[in-house]
């Protein structure tokens, strides 16, 4: 049974070091994510290779209100992977999706063709586990579009969403026009690159996030982020949409129970 949730931080990474007990950088993982879920905050671990898809899931086991995707991010394409492994993990019941997956053109030392395939190993994953996909694209839209509406011809069940968008306005109503969801984080709070979007789309598409321990909203700017601070994503979204932090708060949570299915 989930417990009643105000927000839901949909992508974070609290099983990474930085949360360590021994970290000096602040709370314990266990003090992140019980203040979290103290003031009604969820959130959702994700894997980036299977050892942290194996994490995530048991930070999910531990808690209500946490929840697991597992996958392997573009950065980890080139690692042997056994998906036989991963497609047991991702039959787990507190597993809401497949990710991150994607292409990554930025920060990359793998290859195209390594990321390509195993980025559509994964969609074949959720599209056969009928779950939806966590997707990490950095300067790869036209290439991840590509793909994505190739499978979504096929596969009408096909359902994304696109992590820490990043596109612009134009990209943006591409996946909009497939019926997938776009995802926001810090950076809104202290860059005016993304007001155009959040501004233009609709509010039943957008999630908010913080890719804990990375891209801490203002006024938080510099240190290590944790899924409290969703708050101030949800904030600058209400801002941008002109609405009430209560109307923001309330309809990307009810966004993120749907699209995850989160019971
Ligand atoms: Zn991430």
């Amino acid at each position: 049974m989930t417990p009643k949730l105000k927000l839901i931080d949909i992508h974070c990474h609290l099983d990474f070091s930085d949360f360590d007990p021994s970290t000096k950088l602040g709370a314990s993982r266990d003090e992140v994510i019980k203040r979290a879920l103290e003031a009604g905050i969820g959130m959702i671990n994700i894997g980036v290779d299977l050892e942290t898809s194996q994490k995530s899931i048991a930070l999910a086991e531990k808690y209500d209100g946490v929840f697991a995707v597992v996958g392997i991010h573009p950065h980890d394409a080139d690692k042997k992977i056994d998906f036989k492994e991963l497609k047991k993990l991702a039959k787990h019941e507190k597993v809401v999706g497949i990710g991150e997956c994607g292409l990554d053109n930025v920060r990359s030392s793998t290859s195209n063709i390594e990321q390509k395939d195993i980025f559509e190993q994964q969609i074949e994953l959720a599209l056969e586990l009928d779950k939806p996909l966590m997707i990490h694209c950095r300067d790869a839209h036209k290439e991840v579009l590509e793909i994505l509406k190739e499978y979504k011809n096929n596969e009408a069940s096909l359902r994304c969403n696109i992590h820490f968008f990043s596109g612009n306005w134009e990209q943006a109503q591409e996946y909009l026009k497939l019926g997938f969801s776009l995802s926001f984080d810090g950076p809104i709070t202290f860059s005016h690159d993304y007001d155009e979007t959040i501004k233009n789309m609709p509010l039943g598409r957008i999630m908010a996030e913080t890719d804990s321990p990375f891209a801490a909203p203002v006024p938080y700017r510099g240190q290590r982020n944790e899924p409290l601070y969703v708050q101030e994503v949800v904030k600058r979204i209400a801002e941008i949409k002109v609405i009430s932090f209560e109307e923001a708060a309330k309809q990307t949570t009810k966004n993120a129970i749907t699209f995850f299915g989160l019971e």
